[in-house]
């Protein structure tokens, strides 16, 4: 199933799946994070409280993804994955990449058929738009076929950014 490109918010997504751009804690925060815990309700947060109790006491590290319940959304699942901080000294992009495919990983083994991402690690991480958006298409464009994928882009301007990427042959360098 080709991927598609959705200007909007994540959490208004008809999916099995959604990913959140958590942070390592899990506890919650701003961003998606905010808007996924707002409106899936507090099963959300108590099922990240029992991970962090048990299988990750010491957070989620960068690049990694865990599932748990979506809550009252109406995906089943929220796959949390955590971005790496953008750093202008050290390329931190394998675990950017790592992110999208340990996801994808993560939705197979939970037998989604459809997931929504949002750009990960392009907000409070900081994440070039430009950037942030070539791995997404190069990770998202190579998801298993059976898997129906939305990148969810949140308002005008970077689903702009991310038409204009979508439309750029695969080997024509990026633009700024
Ligand atoms: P990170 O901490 O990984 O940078 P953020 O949640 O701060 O994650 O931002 C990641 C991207 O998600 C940014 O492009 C931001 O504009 C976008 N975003 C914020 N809220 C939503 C939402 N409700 N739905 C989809 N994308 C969102």
């Amino acid at each position: 199933m080709p991927l598609r490109l959705i200007e909007g918010d994540i959490t208004a997504q008809a999916v099995d799946a959604v990913v959140n751009a958590a942070n390592s804690t899990l506890l919650g925060g701003r961003g998606v994070d905010g808007a996924i815990h707002a409106k899936g309700g507090p099963a959300i947060l108590a099922e990240c409280r029992r991970l962090r109790q048990t299988r990750l006491p010491d957070g989620l590290p960068a690049g990694q993804a865990v599932a748990t319940t979506a809550g009252v959304l109406s995906a089943r699942w929220v796959i949390h994955t955590v971005g790496p901080v953008f750093s202008r000294r050290e390329d931190r992009s394998a675990l950017l990449h790592s992110c999208y495919r340990a996801s994808l990983e993560m939705a197979l083994q939970l037998g989604a058929r459809s997931i929504a991402f949002p750009l990960i690690s392009a907000g409070a991480y900081g994440w070039p738009i430009s950037d942030a958006v070539t791995i997404a298409l190069a990770e998202l464009r190579a998801a298993p076929a059976q898997l129906d994928v939305r990148l969810v882009l949140f308002g005008e301007r970077i689903f702009d950014i991310a038409r204009q990427a979508w439309d750029r042959p695969l080997d024509a360098a990026p633009s700024a």
